[in-house]
């Protein structure tokens, strides 16, 4: 029952009241002057108060002034019950915030109706509250357990739905964990734009949902973990075959193009599948297993699904350990660059200087290229590590050509991601401008792949390039599609024929036919050719008779760190000669 507190020196007074509100059911609590009144509403914060007006101490209205600055007591209902009756003391109370407003003499019913119209309202005003608290609450726990743009469950909802299937399942069955991951996501975020790429990300998840709903699994869960990648946690199941199928209904879902935003899109998306608890018992271990397996399959050209079980396990756990010490090695500066001379074929001079990066980890000594290239590429690392090798290269080739006097050409590997940025022109203008470089001194390398997904696009980008004055060469070619079609519609100025073709080059006929053919037809599209890879004088000697322009190999020296290359731009100017002969 509700608290009422009465304020009333006249003791009848407040005997009677006291007296229906007991009779009533009501709690009540007195005081005889203003000011004890005032401290008991501070102290025990009744549902109501009746104050008379003319109090010793502290009067009606200063109780009610007192009351409404205070947070604590501002919303307690106050009812004046006074002799004064006159239309300005009436509206004083009122206006400094009585609820209402009983002449003396009063009938108990007057009393009665009046308490009960405020309680209710109070109690009306509490029920609100409570219900957007209650609202609020429910808001808050759905934020917090779902990602904000597909709505989906998050990382935390992910883990919790976890350990409750985990809980549930029955062993020896199998709990797969899939990634599920867009492939080519990150050319797409460069290439439609933010907005756009956000509303494929939506697409996708609708997609994605619809499709796990049609599989009728109780426990199934799709959750977003990170830009283009979903997690889902189907349940547990008995054979991995089942899972397989499962992986393979969603590849194939995606065979019908999804709208987003009125276009029609062709997606394709790649799986990976760690399994509780063959591959790892640790939710965390199997996102980054899983992961692995979904990197692998997209190395294959994606729109596939892979077991981890099946990718190689030492490959793997070496994956991993990269992907998470790249950030730290990055932040910290501990990578370097070696420079390998590219050689003039018919003069022996130094043409020029390949820079390749080498990482040296605290622990693991030097890390190859090759191992963590493509793992900075898939998670976008690669952005920040292109850019410091460019502007290290561009410092390095300024610095020879003022102390050496050397007019050696940088050449610098672009990755696909490097080349698929908007504001690549930009950067490398800004690297020049810095390093007070002349752009004729920088050479980009660019492989096959990079072109093929958009050649129009990449023909604007390469004649932007040029436009600044750089060069460009196509790396590693023989290696992909190898088309010498397509190169007529590309501004490169040199061909670099890739190692696999240039090795034992004197005595494999086959390589033999297909080099000397590359070098001519590569002349005929005024492409100087550079054979690469070589390492001995016979592969050195087929390549200069079939008028190949340049060589780069361990023949001349393997890639070497600046100060090591200095002395051998020293020592190649005055035996170039020599060597040759
Ligand atoms: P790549 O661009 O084809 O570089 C040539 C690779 O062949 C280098 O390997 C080099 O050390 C090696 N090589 C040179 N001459 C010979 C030889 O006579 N015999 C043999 N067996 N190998 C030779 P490295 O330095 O391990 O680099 C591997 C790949 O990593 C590079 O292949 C390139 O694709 C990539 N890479 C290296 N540095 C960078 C970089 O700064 N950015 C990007 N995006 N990729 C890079
Ligand atoms: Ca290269
Ligand atoms: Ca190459």
């Amino acid at each position: 029952m509700a608290n009422i507190l009465v304020i009333e020196d006249n003791l009848e007074v407040q005997d009677i009241v006291s007296e229906i509100l007991e009779n009533e059911g009501f709690k009540t609590l007195v005081a005889d002057n203003g000011s004890t009144g005032l401290q008991l509403a501070q102290q025990y914060h009744p549902d109501l108060i009746i104050s008379d007006l003319m109090l010793p101490e502290l009067d009606g209205y200063g109780i009610l002034q007192a009351l409404r600055q205070d947070r604590s007591t501002d919303a307690i209902p106050l009812i004046f019950l006074t002799a004064k009756s006159d239309r300005e003391s009436y509206r004083q109370g009122m206006e400094l915030g009585a609820d209402d407003y009983i002449s003396k003499p009063f009938t108990q019913d007057e009393l009665l109706k009046a308490i009960h119209i405020r309680l209710s309202r109070k109690a009306k005003i509490l029920n609100r509250c409570q219900t957007q608290i209650r609202q609020l609450k429910e808001e808050l726990i759905f934020t917090n357990n779902h990602d904000s743009l597909t709505q989906l469950p998050n990382w935390q909802f992910l883990q919790w739905q976890f350990n409750q299937i985990c809980t549930q399942a029955q062993p020896p069955n199998l709990i797969p964990l899939l990634l599920i991951g867009i492939d080519q996501f990150n050319w797409m975020r460069s290439n439609l734009g933010y907005a756009y790429s956000q509303a494929i990300i939506q697409a996708v998840a609708l997609h994605l949902q619809y499709q796990v709903d049609s599989l009728r699994l109780p426990l199934a869960t799709l959750g977003r973990l990170e830009a283009d990648q979903f997690a889902l946690l189907p349940g547990e199941f008995n054979h991995s075959t089942d899972i397989a199928k499962l992986a393979q209904s969603l590849i194939h879902s995606f065979k019908q193009p999804l709208i987003v935003k009125d276009q029609s899109v062709s997606i394709s998306a790649s799986i990976g599948i760690a399994l509780y608890p063959h591959d790892n018992q640790d939710i965390d271990m199997l996102v980054s297993y899983a992961r692995v397996a979904m990197n692998h399959g997209k190395q294959q050209g994606g729109n596939h699904y892979q077991f981890y079980t099946d990718v190689g396990q030492v490959d793997a756990a070496e994956q991993i350990a990269i992907a998470s010490e790249l950030p730290r090695a990055i932040e910290q500066g501990e990578f370097q660059l070696y420079y390998q001379p590219q050689v003039d074929l018919r003069t022996g001079q130094l043409i020029g200087a390949e820079a390749l990066v080498r990482w040296y980890h605290p622990e693991w000594g030097i890390v190859s290229p090759g191992k963590f290239i493509s793992i900075a590429e898939e998670t976008g690392l690669i952005i920040p590590l292109g850019e410091w090798v460019l502007r290290i290269a561009c410092q390095q080739a300024k610095d020879w050509y003022q102390r050496l006097s050397s007019q050696l050409k940088v050449a610098v590997n672009l990755s696909a991601h490097q080349f698929d940025q908007p504001d690549l022109t930009q950067t490398i203008l800004q690297v020049l401008a810095d390093t007070d470089l002349a752009p004729e001194c920088l050479e980009i390398e660019l492989t096959e792949s990079m072109l093929m997904r958009d050649t129009a696009a990449a023909i604007q980008t390469m004649q932007d390039l040029k436009a600044i004055g750089i060069s460009l060469s196509i790396d590693d070619f023989g290696v992909g599609y190898s088309s010498l079609s397509y190169l007529q519609q590309l501004p490169f100025d040199t061909l670099k024929i890739d190692r696999c073709f240039v090795s034992n080059i004197d005595t494999n006929h086959a390589n033999a036919a297909i080099t000397s053919a590359v070098i001519s037809m590569a002349h005929d599209l005024q492409l100087k050719v550079i054979g690469e890879g070589v390492e001995t004088t016979a592969e050195r000697e087929f390549l200069s008779q079939h008028h190949c322009d340049g060589m780069q190999g361990y023949l001349i020296s393997p890639p070497l760190p600046a100060p090591k290359f200095e002395s051998l731009i020293t020592s190649l100017s005055s035996t170039e000669k020599t060597m040759l002969s």
